[in-house]
């Protein structure tokens, strides 16, 4: 298998202090390893130049890439790749990430999972039976897309068939995170969906949130409720269980468990100080900051939306359907008065023709 060098190795040369001479002749350059190659060319050009150190916005990037049908296939060669640099990596994460859910108090006891894609059919994913605080590198198991266990010396969790469904259906999804936040929980226990339209960053970073309904955790039927919510939503609460978040890499998920419990929080605390009657932006600001996520590369199932639409949020307030104007300014009233003056004319022929 050829070697894939992505934006994630070249920063890690940088880190260094190598420079980007130091990429080994010979592998596959990722879009995001030619960027950041351009990147790092442009950025020690001007402390040439200028002799100041850049100050570029950089996105973490630790999405595992591979080539289309160069799964190994061998037990040594499965093996090989389980103990590989690149997976080893991709197993720190994990237990830095279990470590950062549990500090959080996103888990307890054993709960929570991790999954990381890696192959056609590949899938690296945390045991059953582990608080996520105290992971080691060791625990890691590897699977395929049906749930077969093909390397590791503890068992998977059983809950990788629902963030293998999500993979299956949503292929964007190359990493989830799934884990139990008391503030999103308590939305998924109450069966309320957090309202939109509140807090621009959710906007832009979360999207809508989605729900799926209670099946047994591990299950068939829980798989596939979930599997279906996560294809337009990057964060899905599990009635009467927790969430599940995807990302294009295992930091890009975590993040999203972040901001929903976050969100989730803030919204409760809004409510004990003024009840469900809270502000929200308006449905032309969201259309905006749905436009500004499409620019991002986060697809919305709600950038065809009517502006009129997109704050409806009546599960959570009930009553409250529409924030944008009903009747004049909105586009549907521009049409009501259309439709007036051509009733009226009509009107005025059909009286003339009767009177002439
Ligand atoms: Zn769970």
């Amino acid at each position: 298998m050829k070697k894939v060098f992505t934006g994630r190795d070249v920063e890690a040369l940088l880190r260094e202090g190598k420079g980007v001479d130091a990429i080994p002749a010979g592998v596959l350059l990722t879009p995001t390893a030619k960027d950041a190659i351009k990147a790092a060319k442009s950025r020690r050009t001007r402390e040439m130049t200028s002799g100041e150190a850049s100050l570029e916005p950089m996105t973490p990037d630790y999405e595992f890439r591979w080539e289309s049908g160069s799964d190994p296939q061998s037990g040594q060669e499965i093996m090989n790749f389980f103990h590989s640099p690149g997976v080893e990596d991709l197993k720190h994460r994990m237990v830095d990430i279990g470590r950062r859910m549990w500090e959080k108090n996103y888990t307890d006891g054993n709960g929570g999972n991790l999954t990381i894609r890696v192959g056609d059919n590949l899938v690296l994913c945390t045991p059953t039976l582990i608080s996520k605080g105290y992971m080691q590198v060791e625990d890691m198991a590897l699977i395929d897309l049906d749930g077969n266990q093909l390397a590791g010396k503890r068992k998977r969790t059983s809950e990788c068939l629902t963030h293998m469904a999500i993979m299956k259906r949503q292929p964007k999804a190359k990493a989830c995170c799934h884990a139990h936040p008391p503030h999103a929980t308590a939305f998924a226990v109450a069966g309320v969906r957090p309202p939109t339209c509140m807090i621009p960053e959710a906007e832009v970073f979360l999207g809508e949130i989605g729900m799926a309904q209670y099946q047994t955790p591990g299950t068939p039927a829980n798989a596939k409720a979930v599997g279906e919510a996560a294809i337009d939503h990057m964060s899905v609460l599990m009635i009467n269980h927790g969430v599940i978040t995807w990302g294009k890499d295992i930091e890009d998920a975590y993040w999203k468990m972040e901001n929903t419990d976050a969100y989730c929080q803030t919204v409760l605390l809004a409510t004990q100080l003024k009840g469900a009657d809270l502000l929200t932006i308006t449905g032309g600001q969201a259309k905006e900051l749905i436009d500004l996520r499409a620019s991002l590369g986060m697809e919305d199932k709600r950038a065809n939306w009517k502006e009129c639409e997109l704050c409806d949020n009546s599960e959570f307030r009930p009553g409250v359907v529409c924030a944008a104007p009903e009747d004049g300014a909105g586009a549907g009233g521009q049409l009501n008065l259309e439709a007036e003056e051509v009733v009226k004319a009509l009107t005025d022929q059909i009286v003339a023709e009767i009177n002439s």
